[in-house]
């Protein structure tokens, strides 16, 4: 896929911001372009179609929720994989996570040395039955991975190698399964170990070209946007084109960590400054979940009170503690969901919560 980048003038500046950005003219690289005199006029500066084209392609969409986190490594990723598995599961593979989290939650509150056998309870692949097929509708969803510096979404879902096809809809995601669609810049790199090095304006061509472009079918009911970490120029270029269409808001997700927690108020202000909702704050790796006894110690104990304070005294929602457990990096290197994996794990009791939070109509 060739970005689309028809606004920059052939005989730009290398790093042009674009005609159509509130910089343009007044950047440091617009220094000695020919077109500076034109775009410091503001007379390029209409409002770009694309804004409007977007918020038709968007409409099929019924809730679109922002991944966010301060920095990398943090487990943005991991999360919003894990959380796009979860909603599209059926409400019956659900119920029975639910049932498996706490009769866990239970034994492990009488004995935490007794509930191993628990966490291979797993909710099986072989089970057809189970998936979210046999719904009459099963909830539709979309992932939507624009960390184009480091793209792990195709590994996390276990579909690395696969290519993105263009037919005259649009491009088409790749599926892990019939409700659940794929889209990340890893699928147009022939080796993901290559540096991604794109520029301002052809980042934000592509941006937009996933946004306008991609053909999720009729209907989706979920699309979750992985972005990469801290406050980009991608996340102005998403928040700029989604602002008509209708974003239901930021999950951001931080380790328990001050150092994370200091980003991670960068970027609360910057949500806060563009005008995006906050549904709430997610501590990840908090914790650590024993693989043989599933005892949960507290190796970074944090000494501001982590997430949970971090979000009362920027008043926003806490959504959940994801513990630091084996078995999420285990499923999560196989492209399979920790809710059917390991239903009864702390984990799964942690990301099953958020869910539901997430899923609340008020949310
Ligand atoms: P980010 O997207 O913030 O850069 P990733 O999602 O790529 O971070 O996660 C970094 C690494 O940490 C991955 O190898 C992932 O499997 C692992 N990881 C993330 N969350 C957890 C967790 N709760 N328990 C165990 N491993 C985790």
């Amino acid at each position: 896929m060739s970005s689309n980048n028809s606004d920059v003038p052939e005989n730009a500046n290398e790093e042009c911001v674009g005609p159509q950005s509130e910089m343009a003219g007044k950047a440091s690289s617009c220094a000695g372009c020919p077109n500076q005199s034109l775009c410091s006029s503001g007379a390029t500066q209409g409002e770009d179609p694309a804004i409007e084209q977007i918020q038709q392609a968007m409409s099929i969409v019924k809730h679109k929720l922002l991944i966010l986190s301060g920095k990398g490594g943090v487990g943005k990723s991991t999360f919003s994989t894990q959380l796009t598995l979860a909603l599209g599961l059926s409400e019956k593979v659900l119920q029975r996570v639910r049932t498996a989290a706490s009769s866990s939650n239970n034994s492990s509150n009488s004995n935490n040395t007794n509930n191993h056998h628990h966490m291979n309870n797993n909710i099986s692949d072989d089970d057809d039955e189970d998936d979210a097929f046999e719904d009459e509708s099963p909830t539709q969803v979309g992932i939507l991975d624009i960390d184009l510096c480091g793209p792990s979404v195709p590994r996390m879902f276990g579909l690395e190698g696969q290519q993105l096809h263009q037919s005259n809809l649009g491009w088409s995601p790749a599926y892990y399964q019939d409700n659940v669609a794929v889209i990340s810049i890893g699928f147009m790199l022939p080796n993901l170990d290559d540096p991604v090095i794109w520029r301002g304006p052809k980042k934000n061509g592509l941006i937009k070209q996933f946004l306008r472009d991609v053909y999720w079918g009729d209907y989706l009911d979920y699309l979750v946007i992985d972005t990469p970490p801290g406050t980009s120029d991608e996340h102005i270029t998403v928040v700029q084109y989604l602002k008509n269409a209708g974003l239901d808001g930021a999950v951001i997700i931080t380790t328990p960590q001050d150092v994370s927690c200091i980003d991670v108020r960068r970027e609360i202000s910057f949500c806060k400054k563009v005008g995006i909702p906050i549904l709430g704050l997610v501590e990840n790796m908090s914790g650590f979940v024993c693989p043989k006894c599933s005892h949960e110690s507290f190796i970074f104990r944090p000494t501001s009170g982590g997430g949970e304070k971090l979000a009362k005294d920027t008043d926003i929602p806490f959504l959940g503690k994801i513990p630091l457990d084996p078995q999420v990096m285990h499923a999560c290197e196989t492209g399979k969901s920790i809710l059917k994996e390991y239903p009864s794990s702390p984990a799964s009791r942690a990301l099953l919560e958020i869910v539901d939070k997430l899923k609340q109509p008020n949310m």
